[in-house]
């Protein structure tokens, strides 16, 4: 039981789809005890069967990120159920549908203030408000997507927004780390799940990526659980700072592999046809 003793809260589970549950799951699978958190009332209901079959329906709290009094409101819960905490998820991304397609340049200032507001400055509000409920050895973890490195098709504004989180990642992991708490992300590929579902074309995208990813294949809530587990455990005690790939290995393509048709010409497998 990797996560025996440890105690943490999971900002962002929507469904059973989130990339949220795939983490809150493994943790709770390897021991961990945990309190989840609901965006509005209209969640509440949904999340209440998941936070029962995570051992945590007596936790499940209210908390827009967008809120600083909702914030500051979990961090007093957490306190009186834990005491002290040893993880904290912030799976959190909105950009408002303008900002995921069409001419990047037409974004409006609006939007992206949003964006950057509860994509990026949330998490660093929520480190800052439960800062001082960390334990002495506590993980924080983020999650990304290359579209924050290279250019990826209609993920516009949560490019950018990705960006500026990866940095924050790295700043916030020499601010705290001598507290001996740790900050890493997780840059997972592809998945099918609400969020996603606002990205123009994403089921082109989810094609593309097991097409060309060295695995051949899309990753799971459960790949990403298993490795989010592990950096919020002990085993990663040594790792802050970190954009963990999560991705089947497809940020390491430079361009998509080479095949051969039967005359032996080389040609480019794609979306399940070569051209
Ligand atoms: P998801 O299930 O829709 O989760 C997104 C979560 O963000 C939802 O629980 C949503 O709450 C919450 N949220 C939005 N605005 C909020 C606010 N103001 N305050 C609190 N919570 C708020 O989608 P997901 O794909 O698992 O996304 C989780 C994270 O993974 C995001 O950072 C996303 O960018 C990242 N990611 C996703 C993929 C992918 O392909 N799916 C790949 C790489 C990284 P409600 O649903 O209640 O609105």
């Amino acid at each position: 039981m990797i996560m025996k003793g440890k105690r943490g809260v999971v900002l962002g589970i929507a469904n059973k789809k989130s990339i949220a549950y795939g983490i809150a799951k493994a943790c709770r699978d390897q021991g961990a005890e945990l309190a989840i958190t609901y965006l509005n009332e209209r969640f509440e209901k949904k999340l209440a069967p998941i936070a029962e079959e995570l051992g945590c329906a007596e936790r499940l709290y209210p908390c827009d990120v967008s809120k600083p009094e909702e914030i500051k409101a979990l961090r007093a819960s957490l306190e009186k159920d834990f005491g002290k905490i040893d993880f904290i998820v912030h799976s959190i991304a909105f950009a408002p549908k303008e900002g995921l397609s069409g001419r990047f340049m037409d974004i409006s200032k609006e939007a992206f203030d949003v964006a950057m507001d509860i994509s990026v400055y949330s998490l660093i509000e929520v480190t800052r408000e439960l800062k001082p409920i960390l334990s002495n050895n506590a993980s924080i973890l983020t999650l990304t997507y290359y579209g924050g490195v290279k250019y990826i098709p209609n993920y516009n504004l949560m490019g950018v927004a990705k960006a500026a989180l990866e940095m924050t990642t790295k700043y916030l992991a020499e601010d705290l780390g001598s507290d001996g708490v740790r900050v890493n992300a997780l840059s997972a590929g592809p998945i099918k799940t609400l969020a996603a579902a606002g990205i123009g074309d994403f089921s082109f995208m989810l094609k593309w990526n097991a097409a060309h990813a060295p695995l051949k294949r899309n990753v799971t809530i459960e790949d990403v659980g298993n490795s989010g587990m592990y950096l919020l455990s002990d085993l990663s005690a040594a790792v802050t700072g970190e954009i963990h790939y999560v991705d089947g290995g497809y940020n390491i393509m430079g361009m998509p592999a080479v095949e051969f048709d039967e005359d032996s010409k080389p040609t480019i497998a794609w979306n399940g046809e070569s051209n």
